[in-house]
């Protein structure tokens, strides 16, 4: 059998790194498998201003070399490779990547969650370049200018709420006639004094060389073609959380992500961090925080769940 780690962490986001971290200061050795797409969300983000300690903001992808630097230094031992498979039927735990099976007491999964885009090619060529799908990141470098959000649930209010504070206006474009989101804040969007919606509109095109001038809709009940001139678009249609590979050995929720009490699952010795268990605030910060607060629980659970066999052991 592959040899036993006391911690494997899944993921190389901010939740991940913090909880390598912390887990390595606590002499666990911890194994952290980071994925293809290490560093996470914050990879594709450009400037961070609102992560504390930061008062000139720093680029995502920097924020994250850092915190991988800082969980090496002690000597947290970073893969870089895809999990394809967990089993957290029996203990020790598994964890397999396409050429490894790996071995622990505890697992702490960071898979963290992927904003859902529209799909376009245009959308995905000005990613960064005034397409967003992170009002809090991004908002504030469109002050004063005109603003698009697309969306109807929670997300898009909240998106569009904060963005008023800082644009000249904000119109939020919606595929029907109602929003999803919850009465209260969607009353706070339409009445609104900065804030139009356009109902029952497709966003079919974003149009910019370099950086977003506008977008294109149709309107799905006549088809009439309109162009909504803007500075950036923040496209708003939820999030999904990256819980493939636990479905059917760790309890999700309805929307997917993983339940949590604190940060223990319903496995014991399983632990979660990060946006994988927050539909709510999603922020490296939140997550850093959460992050922490699994390799702590870890480190505990490992203590007790030790003492607890070995008092077992001194009985038999
Ligand atoms: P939701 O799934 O609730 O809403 C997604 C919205 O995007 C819907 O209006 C949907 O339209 C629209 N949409 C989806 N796909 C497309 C597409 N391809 N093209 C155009 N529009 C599309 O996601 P949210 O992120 O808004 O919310 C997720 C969860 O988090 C919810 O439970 C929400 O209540 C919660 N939340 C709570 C907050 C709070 O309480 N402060 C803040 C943020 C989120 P349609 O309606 O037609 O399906």
């Amino acid at each position: 059998m592959a040899e036993l780690h006391e911690v494997i962490i899944i993921g190389g986001g901010p939740a991940g790194l913090t909880a390598a971290i912390y887990a390595a200061r606590a002499n666990l050795a911890p194994v952290i498998i980071e994925g293809y797409a290490a560093g996470g969300q914050l990879m594709i983000t450009t400037d961070v201003e609102n992560y504390p300690g930061f008062p000139e903001g720093v680029q995502g992808p920097e924020l994250m070399e850092l915190f991988r630097g800082q969980a090496e230094r002690f000597g947290a031992q970073l893969i870089t490779a895809d999990v394809s498979r967990i089993d957290v039927s029996a203990s020790p735990f598994g964890v397999w990547t396409d050429g490894e099976e790996y071995r622990a007491k505890s697992v702490i999964i960071a898979t963290g969650a992927s904003a859902r885009w529209l799909g376009l090619e245009s959308e995905t060529r000005l990613r960064g370049y005034g397409v967003s799908s992170c009002a809090t990141c991004d908002g504030f470098f469109f002050r004063d200018r005109e603003l698009v959000v697309v969306g109807g649930g929670d997300t898009a209010m909240e998106e569009a709420l904060f963005l008023a504070r800082i644009a000249s206006k904000v119109t939020v474009v919606h595929r029907r006639d109602e929003f999803r989101a919850s009465r209260i804040m969607a009353e706070r969007v339409i009445a609104h004094p900065k804030i139009a919606v356009r109902w029952n509109a497709e966003v079919e095109r974003v149009i910019g060389d370099d950086v977003v001038e506008s977008v294109e809709v149709r309107d799905t009940v006549t088809g009439a073609v309109e162009v909504i001139p803007t500075a950036a678009v923040f496209v708003a249609i939820g999030h999904s959380p990256n819980t493939e590979l636990f479905i059917n050995q760790i309890e999700v929720d309805g929307a997917g992500y993983i339940v949590t009490n604190g940060t223990r699952t319903s496995v014991d010795g399983v632990f979660a961090c990060g946006d994988v268990q927050d539909a709510i605030y999603r922020q490296a910060i939140t997550a850093s925080g959460s992050g922490c607060m699994a390799a702590m629980d870890a480190e505990r659970w490992l203590d007790s769940s030790a003492h607890e066999s070995s008092t077992t052991q001194h009985h038999a």
